[in-house]
């Protein structure tokens, strides 16, 4: 069978690729089993030595690869470069800590007897990814496992093939060899193929409904299941903000890149009652100011989306939150135009009863609600069964502080929001997901402690 390949600017069909079966995944699976055993024994550095290199090729062939994603995801084509740049700083954090984060840990060494903590790698792992960012959680997942000593078979999302093979061909070029890093092509099926075999650990990106698929098939094999899944992520404009107009500019920012296809961007926006028409106003100027059109466009900010089917989400949390009283300030529509393009969107007046502000959206609309404290904005942000991040504009530090205080999610920001950094974990609480990538935190996932008790006599 073959994947087809769609560009979602055009719908065109850029290509195909032959799916592997579960022969192949099989097959696979045994010689990363014994391509782990000798990469676990070479030395941390030597591994850094070619995730490095890895960085440096993507870095030398960053226009080309931009374009691939662009193409195959619709992202414009100054995001894809800004995600190939920006994901290379996982690269540097490793080079710097990795060694020391994964060094034994000597506790007791006096007298007859020694302790220590050894840190082992899990062994082959499956990582089943997504496409909205393939680099950032690409990266978040196999390099850490690879420095950590594990083999890794990648599954790119069925939208993001393309740049899972790129991925797959540079690693080899860099010195990984064949039998630690394998990417496999297909989609859900195959995932869930993935599941049926027997792995070290199951590494998940995606959305709610298939983690917790994953986490169920795969409970019985009692291994490490980690899950990086969606959010409906709030966002608060207290009143005390220093300049109205840039908390828009931003908060839209965090709302439209990418299409809206993030899963920390914002989305719903809580506004203090007297600041709430000003706010719209910039907010909906902003808007309305981004360009639409070709991702390969040096100007355009918006693309298209990248799967097809999103379309009829967005109609419908439209429609839905009309019905129930919200005002469509902007947008509201598919685009007439070759590919998957739908209007930038902004409802105001919106409340709980709406999809739009209950259920994720992932595409390039946002609803705003008029909050009159800041114990309403508390209770409406923590009214989601999504844990993934909140954010706070306020220009009150102690303010911001004693509401992040309050919400059950893995991030939070002040004065900032949808925004990753390899120097803290990236997790998800409730529905958003299970474990930490990033971080020391990040590389502890891909290892198991072994405790020594030696004593020498
Ligand atoms: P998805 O769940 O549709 O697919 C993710 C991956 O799972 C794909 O590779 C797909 O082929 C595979 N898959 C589908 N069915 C499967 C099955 N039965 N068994 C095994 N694998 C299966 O998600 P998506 O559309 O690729 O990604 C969008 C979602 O990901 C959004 O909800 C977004 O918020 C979330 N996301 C979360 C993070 C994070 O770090 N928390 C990052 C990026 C995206």
């Amino acid at each position: 069978m073959n994947l087809k390949i769609t560009n979602p600017a055009t719908g065109n069909i850029i290509t195909e690729l032959l799916c592997n079966t579960k022969e192949d995944i099989q097959a696979k699976l045994n010689a990363l089993r014994t391509g782990q055993k000798a990469w676990s024994k070479r030395p941390v550095q030597e591994r850094l030595d070619c995730i490095v290199k890895f960085g440096e090729l993507i870095k030398e062939n960053s226009e080309a690869l931009a374009l691939i994603l662009t193409e195959e995801t619709g992202k414009p084509l100054q995001q894809s470069r800004n995600e190939i740049n920006g994901a290379h700083s996982r690269i540097d954090h490793l080079s710097q800590y990795a060694e020391q984060w994964l060094s034994n840990e000597i506790l007791v060494n006096v007298g007859a007897t020694h302790e220590k903590i050894v840190y082992e790698p899990l062994g082959v792992i499956a990582n089943i990814s997504a496409w909205n960012f393939p680099y950032n959680v690409g990266y978040n997942v196999f390099l850490y496992a690879l420095v950590a000593g594990n083999a890794v078979m990648y599954k790119p999302s069925e939208y993001a093939a393309l740049t899972g093979k790129q991925f797959e061909k540079y690693l080899h070029l860099a010195g990984v060899p064949e039998h630690v890093f394998q990417c496999v092509i297909g989609d859900g099926s195959l995932g869930q193929v993935l599941l049926e075999e027997d792995f070290d650990g199951y590494f998940f990106t995606g959305s709610y409904a298939t983690g917790k698929h994953i986490a169920q098939t795969v409970a019985h094999k009692l291994v490490p299941v980690q899950l990086e899944l969606g959010g409906k992520d709030p966002l608060f404009i207290a009143e005390d903000v220093l300049d109205v107009k840039q908390a828009a500019i931003n908060a839209a920012e965090g709302a439209f890149y990418n299409n809206g296809q993030s899963c920390c961007a914002v989305e719903r926006i809580y506004v203090s009652e007297s600041i709430y028409d000003a706010f719209v106003d910039a907010f909906v100027a902003e808007v309305g100011a981004y360009v639409i059109g070709d991702p390969k466009d040096e100007s355009t900010f918006i693309g298209p989306l990248t799967r097809l089917q999103q379309i009829d989400v967005l109609s419908k949390q439209v429609k839905d939150a009309i019905a129930k009283g919200a005002a469509l300030k902007l947008g509201g529509q598919p685009i007439e135009h070759d590919g998957n393009y739908f209007q930038p969107t902004v409802l105001v007046d919106c409340n709980h009863d709406m999809e739009v502000m209950m259920q994720e959206s992932f595409g390039p609309i946002i609803g705003i609600q008029k909050v009159t404290s800041d114990k309403e904005a508390i209770a409406l942000m923590k009214d989601t069964p999504y844990g993934l991040t909140a954010a706070v504009f306020s220009s009150n530090e102690q303010r911001a502080m004693s509401i992040l205080q309050e919400m059950n999610t893995g991030t939070v920001y002040w004065n900032c929001c949808d925004r990753v950094s390899p120097n803290v974990p990236w997790s998800g609480r409730k529905n958003s997901g299970l474990g930490s990538t990033l971080s020391s935190q990040g590389i502890r996932a891909f290892v198991q402690p072994k405790a020594y008790h030696l004593r020498t006599i």
